[in-house]
């Protein structure tokens, strides 16, 4: 055994059993990247965004200075710059159009368009693996059809784009393994349009997305009443699936994990990820799809089977979300930039890109197995060996069946079996990847292998 830590941080507890410290071990890759994040750019970006007075998925296209048309291309030269920078020539920033048929907030054929920025991984054997993180920015005030009416969406869901180009400019100059997607959508308060349709063409064409960040409403810790969150955000997680498989529920059932879905990981490792940098801002895990009866462009990758999480400060502001501006007797209503504060927001942003560059960078995680060979008190786990060739080993983490998160973890090396002298009557188990820096991946749960 090299080696139990307590993940909480027990200081006591990793002196005598640890022998280095998972709660504080950070990489010089993320580490720079988070320095590299800037609260100044990120509140002149927000304010450029709302600028262009409304981003209504239904206002006009052809002004340079008004409505969504001007306001995507901004987006796409800021990603082009972006790209241009790196001296790269793989690196692609599309406008994907797609025609979108009448609905309940589509009075006629009108074209979409997500704004998206492909990076490829660098190492090839990890190129396959895609990594979304995402924010729409198309806006409405409050009627969810006015096109024409200010609508400046500045922390919905300017903060979320805006936190989207942020990771493009901080990681594009990086080298990270495995791909990532920086998308804008449109649509989403149309009903979610333009993430719907780019993760049901993802599905179709096998892309193999291991996770998604979307950013919605991120920027403003205050609420109503003095309220104020500006150490955490929420960070919503399905525990059942949308649209389960054929068997896929009895599974769950089987193996009591409810609260074990790959969304569920993700929102775990972003905790995790949060510890070991030390981030402003900390995740406040809510283990619901999103907020209560609502959902958001997350919800669209995970109806098609893709672990996707939400994060949304703690106190919505709702005089400032879905407004129209306005003073009513000296209440000032509509989400405009003033109200977006650029500490919070750039807090937001290093908490997801620590998990970004952690999940990016580090080996795919392994698809693993609880052996069943009889009744015995101990648990032995088995599973694949990467293919990746920076793995330099697995950790096995476990929990009380009571906990939320992951609280213990041993370093088992190289090897693909371990038994570990716990009953997996009593303990959740799963197994993670790590590579040469220290990039950890986010934790698969296991399955059965009955032998
Ligand atoms: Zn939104």
């Amino acid at each position: 055994m090299r080696g139990i830590n307590f993940l909480s941080g027990c200081a006591a507890a990793i002196a005598v059993l640890g022998t280095s410290s998972h709660v504080t071990a950070q990489t010089p890759l993320v580490r720079g990247a988070l320095q590299d994040v800037s609260p100044a750019r990120l509140q002149s970006d927000v304010a450029r965004l709302a600028d262009f007075g409304t981003r209504h998925t239904l206002s006009e296209t052809a002004s340079e200075t008004r409505g969504i048309g001007a306001a995507r291309r901004w987006l796409r030269d800021q990603f082009q710059g972006i790209a241009d920078a790196t001296g790269r020539n793989d690196i692609t920033v599309e406008l994907q159009r797609f025609i979108q048929p009448p609905n309940y907030r589509i009075p006629e054929e009108v074209e979409l368009v997500n704004v998206v920025m492909t990076v490829p991984g660098m190492l090839p054997e990890a190129r396959d693996r895609v990594y979304v993180v995402i924010g729409h920015y198309d806006s409405r005030n409050g009627d969810a059809m006015d096109f024409e009416g200010d609508a400046p969406g500045a922390n919905d869901d300017g903060s979320g784009t805006i936190a989207v180009l942020e990771m493009a400019r901080v990681f594009a100059p990086r080298r990270l393994d495995a791909t990532v997607i920086y998308m804008m959508s449109a649509g989403e308060e149309q009903g979610l349009l333009g993430a719907r349709r780019f993760a049901q063409v993802a599905l179709e064409e096998g892309m193999d997305i291991q996770g998604v960040l979307s950013n919605d409403i991120v920027g403003d810790p205050s609420g109503p009443d003095g309220r104020s969150a500006p150490t955490e955000v929420r960070v919503f997680s399905e525990g059942i699936p949308m649209y389960p498989e054929s068997g896929e529920m009895n599974m769950i059932r089987q193996l009591a994990m409810e609260s074990d879905s790959p969304s569920r990981q993700l929102a775990r490792f972003l905790d995790d990820c949060a510890r070991r940098y030390a981030t402003d801002v900390r995740p406040r895990l809510i283990f619901r799809p999103d907020r209560f009866l609502r959902g958001g462009d997350h919800s669209a990758f995970n109806e098609q089977g893709f672990a996707a999480v939400r994060l949304t400060e703690v106190y919505e502001a709702y005089d400032r979300q879905h407004q129209d501006i306005r003073d009513v007797g000296g209440r000032p209503y509509g989400d405009t930039a003033e109200f977006v504060d650029p500490e919070y927001l750039a807090g937001v942003v290093r908490l997801n890109a620590a998990a970004l560059g952690e999940m990016a960078n580090a080996p795919r995680p392994p698809r693993c197995n609880i052996v069943i060979t009889g009744l015995e008190t101990t648990t032995t786990l088995e599973w694949n060996a990467s293919t990746e060739p920076d793995v330099a080993g697995y950790e096995v983490v476990w929990r009380a069946t009571t906990d939320w998160r992951w609280t213990h973890v041993e370093d088992v090396g190289l090897v693909t079996s371990h038994t570990i002298d716990l009953s997996k009557d009593n303990w959740y188990f799963g197994v993670r990847a790590y590579d040469r820096e220290g990039h950890r991946s986010v934790v698969s749960f296991p399955g059965v292998d009955r032998q």
